[in-house]
């Protein structure tokens, strides 16, 4: 068996131990005799997977009793149109911009009211995180909506925006589980969990009870109304049952692992040492101002296209996969979310200082 250093920033790497054990039960799950792949969702075993899966991730993110947890599908762009679906009573929500995603929610929001651009870093290609400490928020807004960690441009807000009170609504597709966070600031906290959890298929959306009415936009189809998912406890219809499994077994991981405390801590460690080496190269450099760094996605160049490009390729034929920055940007961009050992951000570093003596 050879496994890459895989830093691709989404689907991306998951636990070795998770994937070997979900082989092993591959054609019998614990005496059923059948994947889990192929087991009615409406089974007793299912029924235990699932409520095991959203038990465990109620602990690890100490989740207050008055918040439901729902597992849905469409990805986290069906959260574009089914926040405001849902939310936008007064049919006027503000958004924070901070790069392609939140830009993506913010248009996707003015299909269905005002949507109001409150801030933005698109002036300097979404390499900072604007000041939200005292911003214009509207008084009759139904939320503030923010993307917490851009996978893209690798950007994340260190401290979340001051909302005046209005509810906070949180992508966080791609910092989800990095670290501990306090679920009673937000009303909606949600994401893919393609990068940080499981398999692509699953939205995580974490949801506090006030919010899930049957007053929504008209026309809101059963399957885009929250309420639905909150009364049936995820099972109105077929969930993704193998995906949901695989994020239960991820949730279990990171308990044993000693939880989000216990992340944060492994992640700033993988995260300085990348940025540390980034800070000191004479040919590669980090393109996020530094406070607003991230600690899952780093974005880095040599401001030469062809080396950027040759350096892609050769970090491939050296093991380390995914390397090439987003279409939208170009350079590099290094994904190293929570299943990314520590080994493979200090090779990757050798290897770079490597190739910066030979390129130099
Ligand atoms: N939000 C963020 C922060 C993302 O990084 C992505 C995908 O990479 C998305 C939303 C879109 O997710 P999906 O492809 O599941 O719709």
């Amino acid at each position: 068996m050879s496994r890459v250093y895989n830093f691709s920033a989404g689907p991306a790497v998951l636990p070795e131990e998770v994937l070997k054990e979900a082989a092993d039960e591959m054609l019998d799950y614990r005496g059923t005799g059948m994947s889990v792949m192929e087991m009615s969702h409406r089974s007793k075993a299912f029924e235990t997977i699932i409520k095991e899966a959203e038990a465990d991730l109620r602990e690890l993110m100490n989740i207050p009793d008055n918040y439901k947890v729902l597992f849905l599908q469409g990805g986290a762009s069906q959260q574009f149109a089914m926040i405001p679906m849902n939310l936008m009573k007064n049919k006027v929500a503000d958004y924070i911009v901070t790069g392609q995603w939140a830009k993506k929610a913010w248009q996707e929001a003015s299909k269905y009211g005002k949507a109001n651009k409150i801030a933005s870093s698109e002036d300097e290609t979404f390499s900072y995180i604007p000041d939200c400490s005292d911003l214009p928020i509207s008084e009759d807004a139904d939320y503030v909506y923010i993307c917490e960690n851009n996978t893209i441009y690798g950007t994340k807000f260190k401290t979340l925006p001051n909302t005046k009170g209005k509810t906070l609504v949180a992508d966080v597709s791609s910092c989800f589980l990095s670290e501990p966070v306090d679920v009673s600031k937000y009303g909606i906290i949600y994401g893919g969990v393609q990068k940080n959890i499981g398999p692509a298929g699953v939205v995580i959306v974490i949801i506090r009870e006030d919010l899930i009415t049957e007053d929504v936009l008209p026309g809101t189809p059963t399957m885009l109304t929250y309420k639905t998912h909150a009364d049936a406890d995820s099972l109105y219809n077929t969930p993704p049952a193998y995906g949901i499994y695989i994020c239960g077994k991820v949730f279990k991981w990171l308990k044993k692992m000693g939880g989000l405390e216990v992340m944060k801590q492994r992640n700033e460690e993988k995260a300085k040492i990348l940025y540390d080496f980034l800070d000191e190269s004479k040919l590669f450099k980090g393109t996020v101002r530094k406070e607003d760094r991230s600690l899952m996605n780093v974005p880095f160049v040599t401001g030469d296209k062809d080396l950027d490009a040759k350096f892609v390729e050769e970090a491939k034929k050296a093991g380390f996969e995914n390397l090439k920055g987003h279409r939208s940007v170009g350079g590099m961009r290094a994904s190293i979310y929570n299943a990314m050992p520590k080994e493979g951000v200090e090779k990757l570093v050798e290897f770079m200082k490597k190739f910066e003596e030979e390129n130099a």
